[in-house]
């Protein structure tokens, strides 16, 4: 167990220190505890060996003896003999200089003593406390390795040491005790000189220690619960990491997490010791747990970091390709400065380089040298500052499909360099630092949106920075309305399944969600989302007009909803005849392409219509809703937009509004107020547009973790653009949002399969024929087993149906609790495009429809 310089500074840490390690005795564990200098010392002593003066060093090391006579007056201890000794001897080494030793071993034995002292007293207040605990010197145990490429200083400040399990040492210190306490940061070399570990180093010792004796594990505790996704001073939103392995927590440590050093890992690999950080506050956290490789885990990405400070070095050669030594020579000119490479992207005639911020680096005298040197052998550019920034995982190139919108939002940027690393663990981006502050709670975000984080794993991702340390209440999303339902759905799925399940307080607790939106004249509900007459009728109540696709959802509506509630019909390659069953109703006409008024315009001869126009990009979840752009079959393209006009006039056709719908799940306010601004200023120039529809695609979050679109935000970002045109009519037509949340899918373990190494599959009863979004779009639906709820989720399940297509599949790498034939297993968000989209396929049963009031 390891304790850092505030965790030992005060009598009340140490009591604290006290609970924990017997804790740990009581479960019959022998415990070694290693500790950092009371906080501040070490500086103390490093300001000490500054002085040239002795009677001002003697000065100095009386001050930081008086720090610790005073925790020991706190701690109500008489002065122990080992804390005594080490006193005397440091006011020995003062007084003395460095004359005999050598200035820099004797820095090093002077700065040893911050942990000699806060050991030795931790030692005499654990055993007066009734945990006998024998004080142990480090130096007896470490002994430091001396490397080719290292100075004396590094020697002596920066030591080395390279563990091996040493049962020896284990059965000695069994002989001895079972609580001990020993010094971070220090050990010894094969002179016998006390060395220090350098930055980082009482980790670094706990983890050497870990080596060196197998430990069962080793604990470093300290003031924060472990490692987390992204940095939490730049994203709230951060997941507290529970599960690592060690190269991936080596990189997440190596780019840019402050919380361990990565040195201290390499140590615990081979003997596979693992690691376990805790937050010395918060004991009852679980923490990051690190150890070897579990390759159960579903692939993903587990963090995202940002380093800034970067400075790339371009070099660009013409004839580099095929001329021998090149890169020797370009290499070579950086170890001659003392630089050490980090990044490394190459093209035929050009090379780029990042290089980290060091202390070498912080003179940029160093940096003028080099690019003086390379310009020799190459045209050099140097670009800085930049930051590189990181996605941590194990297994990335399998992720690659799912980073298309993370990507994307790269593009806006100028990158400098990619970078992919040879182990697969991680990929990198460099781009200017000013960006960065800005982007990384959006990449964050969109990577938990994208299923590349996949926080739906609580075994690996634990709560959010925000809610474990954040001010104020954290905002704890709403618990579904199923989880209250539990047993009626367990009733319901017991009688039949498959069996979809819609709670109609929800629908109208959304209805009056887009209700609230102040700035819109009208709402639709876009009712291919889901046609359930019992829904129709709750969203006319609520006040909701309709928008139909199909002459057949047109029928739908009418026979449920009054005659007097609006009607659109927004269609899309829809047939002749399509159009004359739609204008023997009610409904508004929403035309997309020329075709129609090209050739049917006498059809619209005295009728006002709508135009749907391509704005000329898409937004949306996955490609396959993205209903804007060239790529889609959506709307007609600005450039025919005066085409259009002058065909409605040639018809007699009256153009009064525009319409433009991107795509569905949006979850960004802004987007709409775009589209607004941009039908607007269209519209100014038609001159007989009265209203704007700008569409629905409002979207709903999946994974934990995502945010909801929020309306107030949405109310005011329509507000602004209202109040620049306030002579158009707003109106919307969201469908997902309304009736996602609402539904519930209900269906039963039939099978389960075990296949090569721990693929498990688990078989329900229905599957694509129900709710194909997951085989369509990659969508993620929450899975729930509610025969076992709140057990704890222990098993991997790919949870397949029983179609003969290898798509079948609702959830990939989700973890249930250990699941059984017939039990009762919920898909969530099956509320929209659910029982609508299903079909008969291996004519399977229908999921029949049930409401709950
Ligand atoms: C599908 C559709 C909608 C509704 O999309 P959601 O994402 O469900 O809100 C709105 N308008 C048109 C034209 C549509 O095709």
């Amino acid at each position: 167990m390891k304790f850092g310089g505030t965790s030992v500074a005060t009598a009340a840490r140490w009591r604290n220190i006290l609970e924990l390690a017997a804790s740990r005795r009581a479960e019959g564990a022998r415990v070694l505890i290693v500790v950092s200098a009371l906080s501040g010392i070490t500086d103390g002593l490093k300001q000490l060996c500054t002085h040239a003066d002795s009677k001002r060093r003697s000065d100095a090391a009386a001050a930081l003896a008086d720090r610790h006579h005073a925790l020991l007056g706190e701690m109500s201890l008489a002065m122990p003999d080992t804390l005594g000794a080490r006193l005397s001897d440091l006011s020995g080494l003062a007084e003395a200089g460095a004359a005999e030793l050598g200035e820099l071993a004797w820095q090093a034995r002077v700065q040893a003593h911050g942990e000699l002292m806060s050991s030795a007293l931790g030692a005499a207040f654990l055993s007066a406390n009734g945990l006998p605990t024998a004080w142990l010197d480090a130096r007896e145990c470490l002994h430091s390795v001396a490397l080719p490429n290292q100075n004396e200083r590094t020697r002596l400040l920066s030591a080395m040491v390279e563990p091996h399990h040493d049962p020896a040492l284990s059965a000695a210190l069994a002989a001895r005790g079972e609580v001990f306490i020993t010094q971070g940061f220090i050990a010894r070399d094969e002179a016998g000189r006390t060395v220090l570990l350098g930055r980082g180093g009482s980790d670094t010792s706990a983890a050497y220690f870990g080596a060196l004796l197998a430990a069962l594990r080793v604990e470093i505790w300290t003031d924060v619960a472990g490692m987390f996704s992204a940095n939490p001073r730049q994203v709230a939103g951060a997941r507290l990491l529970q599960r690592l392995d060690y190269e991936e927590a080596q990189e997440i440590a190596s780019t840019g997490a402050k919380v361990l050093h990565p040195r201290c890992l390499s140590p615990l690999r081979e003997p596979r010791v693992p690691l376990l950080i805790k937050d010395t506050n918060r004991p009852e956290l679980e923490g990051t747990s690190i150890g070897p490789e579990v390759r159960e885990h579903a692939p993903s990405i587990k963090a995202i970091s940002a380093r800034k400070g970067i400075t790339l070095v371009s070099m660009e050669s013409v004839g580099m390709w095929q001329q021998v030594g090149f890169l020797a020579d370009v290499f070579d000119a950086f170890k001659r400065h003392g630089l050490s490479v980090d990044l490394i992207g190459s093209a035929e005639t050009n090379v780029t380089v990042s290089l980290d911020p060091t202390e070498n680096l912080l003179d940029s005298d160093a940096i003028a040298a080099l690019a003086a040197d390379l310009a020799r052998v190459c045209r050099v550019k140097v670009i800085a500052p930049c930051a590189a920034i990181t996605l941590v995982g194990r297994g990335m190139r399998s992720m690659l499909h799912k980073l298309s919108g993370v990507l994307a939002e790269f593009g806006q940027l100028r990158v400098h360099l990619i970078s992919q690393s040879s182990n697969n663990l991680n990929i990198t981006f460099v781009v200017d630092e000013d960006v960065v502050d800005d982007m990384l709670p959006r990449l964050h975000e969109l990577l938990i949106g994208a299923g590349a984080l996949r926080t739906d794993d609580s075994m690996v991702f634990g709560p959010s920075w925000q809610t474990l340390y954040g001010a104020g209440d954290p905002v704890l999303p709403a618990a579904a309305w199923w989880q209250g339902e539990r047993a009626k759905l367990v009733q319901l799925a017991e009688e039949r399944t498959p069996r979809y399940v819609y709670h109609l307080p929800t629908v109208r607790a959304q209805a009056r969600r887009v209700k609230s939106l102040r700035a819109v004249d009208r709402a639709h509900y876009a009712v291919k989302a889901n046609t359930h007459p019992g829904i129709l009728k709750v969203l006319a109540e609520e006040g909701f007009a309709f928008e139909c696709v199909s002459p057949g959802e047109l029928a739908a509506v009418s026979a449920v909803v009054p005659d007097d509630v609006p009607l659109l019909f927004t269609p899309n390659f829809a047939a002749r005849r399509d159009f004359e069953a739609a204008l023997r109703t009610r409904a508004t006409i929403t035309i997309d392409a020329l075709h129609p008024i090209e050739h049917w315009g006498e059809m619209f001869a005295g009728r006002e219509i709508m135009l749907r126009v391509d704005l000329g990009r898409g937004l949306g979840h996955h490609d396959k809703v993205k209903t804007g752009g060239t790529g889609s079959k959506f709307g007609v393209p600005i450039e025919h937009l005066d085409r259009f006009l002058r065909l409605a006039d040639l018809a007699g056709a009256r153009v009064i509004g525009l319409h433009a719908h991107l795509g569905s799940g949006i979850l960004d306010a802004a987007h709409w107020g775009e589209v607004y601004s941009q039908l607007a200023s269209l519209a100014e120039r038609i001159g007989t547009i009265r209203v704007l529809n700008i569409g629905g695609g409002l979207g709903v979050p999946s994974h934990p973790g995502e945010t909801a679109l929020d309306m107030s935000a949405l109310d005011r970002v329509l507000t602004a653009v209202r109040q620049a045109y306030p002579q158009f009519d707003l109106w919307m037509e969201p469908g997902r949002y309304l009736v996602a949340d609402a539904g519930v899918l209900l269906a039963k373990v039939t099978q389960e399969k075990e296949k090569g190494a721990g693929m498990r599959y688990l078989g329900l009863d229905t599957g694509m024929n129900s709710l194909i979004r997951p085989a369509l779009y990659d969508a993620w639906h929450e899975i729930t087993n509610l025969s076992r709820y709140g057990e704890a989720a222990t098993t991997m399940y790919q949870v397949v149906g029983p179609i003969c297509e290898s798509g079948d599949i609702l959830g990939s790498d989700r973890r249930l609790p250990e699941s059984k034939e017939d039990d009762v297993v919920l898909v969530a968000q099956g509320g929209a495009y659910g029982a609508a989209m299903s079909s008969r396929y291996n004519l399977r049963d229908e999921a029949d429809e049930v409401l709950l009031p």
